[in-house]
């Protein structure tokens, strides 16, 4: 018996191709940066802050604990308030950039600031990877500014992920006033009439990996005079490069790197990330260059009560789940809800801190599971004291500025006392402060989990922050493991710039740029011969005594965030607007007919896809459901890269054949994940060539085990399962950009086996990650399932939303037994 699990990739935003979300949420002369980010300067008095104090976290979290039966809070951390550690101002800083910074409140640099500034300066590279708000602007504005002051010709090259960050980081450039540096921003937005001058005239160019790819690098001739004198090259939020994406631009870098080498100048790259393992390691692999880390911060913050909060078990007959019978299905497909919901569970809370009088943010992941939030809160405040749930608003993606602010005002003093929000506040609105945050499910980052609990807490105030579990996996792990959440980090950013799907158009990009020489190999890193050897086998380059040259009058088309195959365009019927893209391998996924599409917030549902066109047709609706297609899956080996003899055991790296069919989907109402239906769907098979990593174990082990022959399937499918939802621990992936399969038997490896894959052509490094750390992965995974309290598998553990088989069938108590016999043979 064989079974699958697919997954598909989320599309992305294009800071170039369309507005992103973090754009709109920014757009605009915004407000200044956090007060940390300036380093020590004044406060804001605690007097602007709204009303007094109300109940201290502590008292609050015993409150929210005596509400139900049984004690949800599993661990509960005191994250101290922490004073700054400043450091004096780098001896090399020259007085006018001092006194610019001190006019906007920056007395001196932190600790950290100053490190990485001095080590920049002295030509390191160098990558800040510090907390939310702990000021990683100035580490590199520091040595960048200083170089401009003091080299009248030298020039700096910033990248940022979206168009808002590098508008904010304008506002903030240009704030300083200083003579001759002329910050301007250069990307899609940026009128033809003003780009000349940009290239002839700014020293600080603001602009993303895209206008780098599409615009700068195959301009460089009118760009010769800019690269040739650039000292330093920053590299904003650098943890987003991940994936197939953080691939592609880890060529893009090479590719600048190369255009400056030929006209004569090394750069120093600063790097800036959020915290992660290992972020010396990451930012080498996307620059290609050996980087230093510094990641002690040395910025204040307040203190915070952090409580982790699992909701309770229901009993196996409560009707409040409203689980659906099987026979009501008509297979056993249904996922049955045996937690209480963590919507619910946060919009009690929400209900209660806000009866408290405390100004309360709730973070959910989608709008509409915002509002439900928002309305059940509204709803138990409203049955308590009539009118009380008007202080109680959703906030929602889309609003207007002025809109925004005037919700961020009415939550700052106090007229609103709860605002449940998507996680779209993330980046670039100035909304802190608050006497409690709820964080309604993992956000699927550490940085983000972060960036979410530091909205609370004002000066001198200690806070509260709840992490309310979803019935999923890796949330149950992270509320009986809190030293994953508060020790220090695994997760890791990864990518892979040897993917031969990135490597090879990437090369076909270089090779217009400038004809490819031998030694240009050795930058591009492994694979670029086989990959050089392929463009010219397949005509593409053709091989002169002077290097590998561009045979076509074309450039290629290569889209970064691409993942092969054409992009479908996703367009709103009724008034033809092209709303976004999405890379061909997610669209059978994302865009089936019926599927409910979410856009910057908005939902639409998908009328048509038409695949021979690349275009799906939808409409804006917002039904209470959401929708969950479903495949059938097929794996062959292809080669073996890397593997562990352990005896009965066996771990494998390598490339596999994927082949898969979305067959179907179900409907699921938001509020309570009841499944309504599930519908058939007629649509091709596709093939994907990638990395996955694999266990497989001897029959007679298992035996040895206990696991019963007739439950090896459950048993492995269950592992699988519960495995694909810990990788996000070790990689900052999420559980979408993997699939798996687990079967008894496997043609290929002819014993029982577990396959994890990385859902994108090529790999993306997630799978190559899991095999690295595979017995910390397994591990975890095993006590994920293991800490359940369920009795026999649920969403919290070893059941998956994206199944194909249904959830059938499942061991937990087997897939423990498994899972036991790989860690007693793998070597740590
Ligand atoms: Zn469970
Ligand atoms: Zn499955």
């Amino acid at each position: 018996m064989t079974t699958n699990d697919f997954s598909s990739a989320r599309h992305t935003p294009r800071p170039d191709l369309e507005s992103s979300p973090a754009a709109t949420v920014s757009a605009g002369p915004g407000p200044g940066p956090l007060p940390a980010e300036l380093g020590p300067g004044p406060e804001p008095s605690p007097a602007d802050l709204g009303p007094g104090p109300g109940p201290s976290p502590t008292d609050l979290l015993r409150r929210l604990r005596a509400r139900g039966a049984g004690d949800p809070v599993t661990h509960v951390e005191r994250v101290p308030a922490r004073a700054g550690v400043p450091a004096p101002w780098p001896s090399w800083a020259p007085p006018e950039l001092r006194a610019a910074f001190a006019q906007r409140g920056v007395v001196a640099p932190w600790q950290h600031q100053a490190e990485a500034a001095n080590l920049a300066y002295e030509g390191e590279h160098v990558v800040v990877a510090t907390g939310t708000a702990s000021g990683k602007s100035l580490a590199y504005q520091l040595p960048a500014l200083a170089t401009l002051l003091a080299d009248p010709r030298a020039t700096v090259l910033y990248l940022a992920p979206t168009k808002a960050l590098a508008a904010d980081q304008l506002r903030a450039v240009a704030a300083l006033e200083l003579e001759g540096v002329r910050p301007a921003c250069y990307d899609g937005d940026t009128p033809r009439a003003e780009r000349e001058w940009i290239r002839r005239h700014s020293r600080f160019v603001l602009t993303n990996p895209d206008m780098l790819h599409h615009g700068i690098l195959p301009g460089h001739a009118q760009w010769s005079g800019f690269l040739r004198r650039l000292a330093y090259v920053v590299i904003d939020e650098c943890h987003t490069y991940r994936g197939v994406f953080g691939s592609h631009v880890a060529h893009v870098l090479r590719r600048l790197r190369r255009q400056c080498a030929r006209f004569g100048a090394t750069p120093v790259f600063v790097l800036a990330s959020a915290t992660s393992g290992d972020p010396a390691t990451a930012a080498g692999r996307l620059t290609g260059l050996p980087v230093t880390a510094v990641t002690e911060d040395a910025s204040p913050r307040g203190g915070v009560t952090f409580a982790l909060w699992e909701p309770p078990l229901l009993p196996p007959d409560s009707g409040s789940s409203t689980p659906v019978p099987p026979q009501a299905t008509g297979d056993h497909d249904d996922l049955q809800q045996v937690r209480r919901s963590a919507l619910r569970e946060t919009a009690d809370l929400l209900a209660d801190t806000v009866a408290e009088g405390v100004r309360t943010l709730a973070f959910v992941r989608s709008r509409k599971g915002a509002e439900v939030v928002a309305a059940n809160a509204r709803r138990a405040l409203d049955d308590a004291v009539p009118g009380l749930g008007d202080r109680v608003a959703a906030y929602r993606g889309g609003y207007l500025r002025e809109e925004r602010r005037e919700l961020e005002r009415a939550l700052l003093h106090g007229d609103l006392l709860g605002l449940a929000s998507t996680n779209a506040l993330e980046l670039g609105v100035d909304l802190v402060g608050l006497d409690a945050v709820l964080i309604c499910g993992y956000p699927g980052t550490r940085a983000s989990l972060w960036q979410q609990a530091g909205r609370a807490g004002r000066s001198g105030q200690e806070a509260l922050a709840v992490l309310v579990a979803r019935d999923d996996p890796l949330d149950t792990y992270l509320v009986h493991h809190p030293e994953a959440i508060f020790g220090a980090p695994v997760e890791a950013t990864v990518l892979d710039p040897a993917n031969p799907y990135v490597l090879a158009p990437q090369l076909a990009c270089a090779a217009v740029e400038a004809p490819l020489t031998p030694a240009d190999l050795a930058l591009f890193g492994d694979g670029a011969k086989e990959a050089v050897d392929e463009l010219v086998a397949a005509g593409a380059l053709r091989q002169r005594p002077t290097g590998w040259y561009w045979r076509h009058r074309e450039r290629p088309e290569v889209d970064l965030r691409g993942e092969g195959g054409a992009p479908v365009c996703v367009v709103e019927s009724s008034t033809g607007r092209l709303l976004g893209t999405v890379d061909g391998g997610s669209s059978h996924f994302l865009l089936h007919p019926g599927a409910v599409y979410l856009h910057q917030g908005v939902s639409y549902v998908v009328d048509d896809l038409d695949l021979a066109d690349g275009c799906a047709l939808v409409h804006a609706e917002e039904p209470d459901w959401s929708t969950h297609a479903r495949d059938v899956t097929d794996v062959s080996v292809v080669s073996v890269r890397s593997y562990v003899d352990a005896g009965p055991v066996g771990m494998f790296l390598g490339e596999v054949d994927v082949t898969s069919q979305v067959v179907s989907y179900q409907r699921r109402r938001i509020a309570t994940g009841e499944v309504i239906d599930t519908r058939p769907l007629d649509l091709p098979t596709r093939e994907l060539r990638t990395v996955a990593v694999w266990f497989t174990l001897s029959p007679q082990s298992l035996a040895a085990a206990g696991v019963q022959s007739a439950d090896v399937p459950g048993a492995l499918h269950a592992a699988e399962h519960a495995a694909i939802g810990l990788l996000p621990l070790m990689a900052t992936c999420d559980r979408w950009d993997i699939g798996g399969l687990s079967t008894a038997v496997h043609p290929d490896t002819e014993a029982p086996t577990v396959f994890v894959y990385d859902g994108h052509p090529g790999g993306a490094g997630f799978a190559e990650r899991a095999y690295r750390t595979a017995s910390a992965w397994l591990r975890a995974t095993r006590d994920a399932i293991a800490e359940c309290g369920c009795e026999i598998g649920c969403p919290s553990c070893v059941q998956s939303p994206k199944c194909g088989n249904g959830n059938n069938p499942l061991s937990k108590p087997d897939a423990i037994r498994v899972l036991d016999v790989v860690l007693a043979n793998l070597p740590e």
